[in-house]
Order: C-alpha cells, then sequence, then structure tokens
C-alpha cells in the first residue's frame, strides 16, 4: 500500500542520516523532494502546500535540539505533519443516537458502496459485541434502482454480514427510502444502512433525488464512498457531494489494488471531513476502521522506521522538557513555546488525569463538562496557533484584528476565542517571568 511515497519519505529521511544537526537549509532539501513525491502520489495542490508549510513551521526552533540525531527529528516532524494533514482525531462512528440511527451511504457508481455496506454491517456488528455484549440490529435497504439487480447484491452481502434486508415495494428512490426507514422503525432496529444509486457522474438529478431522501430521512450519518482507485478528481466530487447533503465523513475503497496516497491524504483537508473507513479488498473482512497515526505510521513505512520513530519520540520529548525549562529560566516565551506545553499537557493523556495529580484534587475538583470544556478547549489553541505564521508566533505583537480574523477563520473559531487565546498566553508569559526572576 502507498510504495511509493513511502519509499520518498523514507529517501528524505535517510539523507539526514549521520548527521547530528538539523539545519534549515538540508530540510529546504528535503521539502522539494518531498514536493515532488506528494505531486508523484496525485495529493491535491492545496495539500502540497500546506504540507510543506506546515514542515517548514515545525523545523522552526528544532534545530540544534541537543541529544537527538537529525534523522529522528526530520522523521518525526514528517510523521507530525501527515498526522496533522489526515486530522488527527479519529472519530467515533458507531454513535447511536434514535433509533433507527440511519447510515446513508453515497457515491459514484461502481465505488464500492454495497460492498462496503456488507463490510460495515459486520464491523458494526463485532465492535457492537466486543465492547457492549448486546447484540446490535441493523437493517439493510437499498434505492439503487439504476442499476440492475443492484438491491439483489445488497440482500447477498447483507446475508454474509449476518444482518436483516428489507425490499421496499416502491421504485421510486424518496418513496422507497421512506418506506424502509418506516419498517426499520416499526420493527425497532438500532441501525440502518441505506444504499443509494450512484451513477456516473455527479449529474444534479442524482444529487437533487440524494438531497431529497436527505430531507425525508435526516439521516445522522451522511458517508460518502470514493474509489481510491480513481485519484484527486474523485476529490472534486467529494466536495460536490458535499455540498449536496453536507457529508459526516468518507471512506476510501480498494486501497489494496495499487492506488496512489493522493486521494486518502487530501480528503480531510479538501472536503473537510474526517475519513471513517478504509476498504482494503473485495471480500466483507475488508474494513479497516480509520486511524489517524497507524496510517502516517504506514505512509512513513513500518518496519525499521517505525522503530526509529518511537526513538525519536521518546528523545525528542526528553529535550522538549529541558528547553522547557530553559524557556523557564530566561523567560523569554513565544507562541512555539506555548503550543509546546499544550503538546506536553496532551501527550500526558487526558486532563482529568492530570488533575488527579493535584493535591487535595484527587480529579474530583472538576465537573465532567468542565473537564471536557478545558479540553476541547486546549483543541482550539492548538488550532489557533496552527493558523499563525510562523513570524505571529515569535512576534506575538503582530497580532492585529484583521490577522487575528484571518486566524480565526483558518482554525474555526471566533475572534472573542482568539483574544482568549491570547490572555491565556499572556498570563502563561508573564509567569514564565515570574519563573526567571525566581530562577536568579
Ligand atoms: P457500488 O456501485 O458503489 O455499489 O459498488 P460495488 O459495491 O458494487 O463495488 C464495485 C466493485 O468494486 C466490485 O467489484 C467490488 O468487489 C469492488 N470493491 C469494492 N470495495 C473494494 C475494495 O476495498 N477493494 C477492492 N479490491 N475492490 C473493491
Ligand atoms: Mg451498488
Amino acid at each position: 500500500m502507498f510504495e511509493r511515497i513511502t519509499e520518498a519519505f523514507r529517501a528524505a529521511v535517510d539523507k539526514f542520516r549521520g548527521k547530528r544537526r538539523l539545519v534549515a537549509q538540508d530540510v529546504e532539501g528535503m521539502c522539494s523532494r518531498l514536493q515532488e513525491a506528494l505531486y508523484d502520489a496525485d495529493v491535491p495542490h492545496a495539500v502540497v502546500t500546506t504540507f510543506l508549510e506546515k514542515v517548514r513551521d515545525r523545523t522552526i526552533g528544532q534545530e540544534g535540539i541537543e541529544g537527538v540525531h537529525a534523522e529522528e527529528q526530520v522523521l518525526k516532524i514528517v510523521y507530525d505533519v501527515i498526522c496533522d494533514i489526515l486530522g488527527r482525531t479519529s472519530v467515533n462512528v458507531l454513535q447511536v443516537g434514535d433509533a433507527p440511527c440511519v447510515y446513508l451511504i453515497a457515491g459514484l457508481q461502481g465505488s464500492g458502496k454495497t460492498t462496503t455496506i456488507g463490510k460495515l454491517a459486520l464491523w458494526m456488528r463485532r465492535e457492537w459485541q466486543q465492547t457492549r455484549q448486546k447484540q446490535l440490529k441493523i437493517l439493510c435497504g437499498s434505492v439503487d434502482f439504476q442499476r440492475p439487480a443492484a438491491v439483489e447484491q445488497l440482500q447477498i452481502v447483507a446475508a454474509q454480514a449476518g444482518s436483516d434486508f428489507y425490499r421496499a415495494q416502491h421504485t421510486d428512490p424518496i418513496a422507497a427510502s421512506e418506506e424502509i426507514f418506516r419498517y426499520a422503525k416499526h420493527h425497532h432496529y438500532d441501525i440502518l444502512l441505506l444504499d443509494t444509486a450512484g451513477r456516473l457522474h455527479t449529474e444534479s438529478g442524482l444529487l437533487e433525488e440524494l438531497k431529497a431522501i436527505d430531507a425525508r430521512i435526516q439521516p445522522a450519518h451522511r458517508l460518502l464512498v470514493v474509489d481510491g482507485m480513481i485519484g484527486q478528481e474523485s476529490l472534486e466530487v467529494a466536495q460536490t457531494f458535499h455540498r449536496t447533503i453536507s457529508l459526516t465523513g468518507g471512506i476510501i475503497t480498494k486501497l489494496d489494488s495499487g492506488a496512489r496516497a493522493g486521494v486518502t491524504l487530501g480528503f480531510r483537508m479538501i472536503v473537510q471531513r474526517p475519513i471513517m473507513f478504509i476498504g482494503m479488498g473485495e471480500t466483507i473482512d475488508d474494513l479497516e476502521l480509520f486511524v489517524p497515526e497507524r496510517m502516517a505510521r504506514r505512509l512513513i513505512g513500518e518496519g525499521d522506521l517505525a522503530t526509529l520513530l518511537e526513538r525519536a519520540t521518546i528523545r525528542i520529548e526528553a529535550a522538549e522538557r529541558n528547553r522547557m525549562e530553559q524557556v523557564i529560566k530566561n523567560g523569554s516565551f513565544t507562541f512555539d513555546d506555548f503550543a509546546l506545553q499544550l503538546r506536553m499537557v496532551r501527550k500526558m493523556g487526558s486532563l482529568r488525569s492530570l488533575v488527579s495529580y493535584l493535591p487535595g484534587m484527587g480529579g474530583k475538583g472538576m465537573s465532567d463538562q468542565e473537564l471536557a470544556a478545558g479540553e476541547q478547549g486546549m483543541g482550539k489553541f492548538e488550532a489557533m496557533i496552527n493558523s499563525m505564521t510562523r513570524k505571529e508566533r515569535i512576534i506575538p505583537k503582530l497580532l492585529n484584528n484583521s490577522r487575528k480574523k484571518r486566524i480565526a477563520q483558518g482554525a474555526g473559531v471566533t475572534v472573542a476565542e482568539v483574544n482568549e487565546l491570547l490572555r491565556a498566553f499572556e498570563q502563561t508569559q508573564q509567569f514564565a517571568k515570574l519563573m526567571k526572576n525566581h530562577h536568579r
């Protein structure tokens, strides 16, 4: 899977072998090689640009960290950037609300919708059994009356997955979708997986039909199945679907058959929705939950590089802790340091586990809501710092209103929230100064 880009990542990291220090010039050289490799993997232009920007950005302040080899540093940087691009957080796909919880499955013809529904049904059933010791009632239904025998195909895969299937009497897709939904509700199904017709292109007729079904059924999940073999034009198609039914996520199929990495790397940024699953073959077992970190490890190549990454992570963390102490001693404090601090808090686990270390708190000092809000707040802070330019991070005074607006937009927050970040930053900066005086 993705052998070519993995080879390129490996070659890029290899150039740093034996070097004791990370030098900005060498990173520039690596960036141009990465650029070539990313285009070769059919990664969309906007994603390539962001990728390289992030690599350069993360390199800042990493030059000449004590006790870590350059090779380990760049590997960690590339890995972190891949995680960023893929979205980092993996999502809870089996979130069942009002029964039946409807998953609308959309996509072009031949992308793998029907096959994927069978795989999903099996995956969900297993997942549910493992975590809740209870049977999950899943119904599969199809409103694909375009392709001959499409409904029968779903019937077969549903049976393979050990889940139920209902055939609608109606032959109009919209009426049929309502009929299937009523059946699922009446028979108390937990989950309804609804297969839809996919044409060869995003004809507006198909999209109108999908929009109408979406409006009637109001599915909790609207998943787009994308053929990983097609290449980056499928991301444009995905955007069209997204504009029509506001997708909740994507499933990339056929990653077993020599697909390039472009669609997988680009989906999150271009469609602004997470990848939920990947299809890895034609049989009902060939579905994997998409975990960004796992995919990132695969992309840099498992095996020796993965081992090197583990070692690098430990050593870099130690070096970063050192640097933090240094910062506190010197009293200089930038947004890079602030981001580093946030990352360190994250790595130590959730806020809850942190709070439990504080004397007299025992984890009881904050309500669940406060903790969740705190964790969400940290995520927002990180997003905002990520939206800053290198210069802004080092010279926070630059942040005027128009810059704040841009950062808010980039991070999907309000300007008021950017101001909140600034206040938190200033407080921490004051604290760093205090500590400096204290150390004297
Ligand atoms: P639909 O038209 O979107 O419903 O697509 P189908 O489910 O009928 O699948 C189209 C073809 O793609 C079938 O031959 C499937 O076996 C194949 N297919 C689907 N998912 C995968 C996958 O992850 N890997 C491979 N190799 N083939 C797949
Ligand atoms: Mg089908």
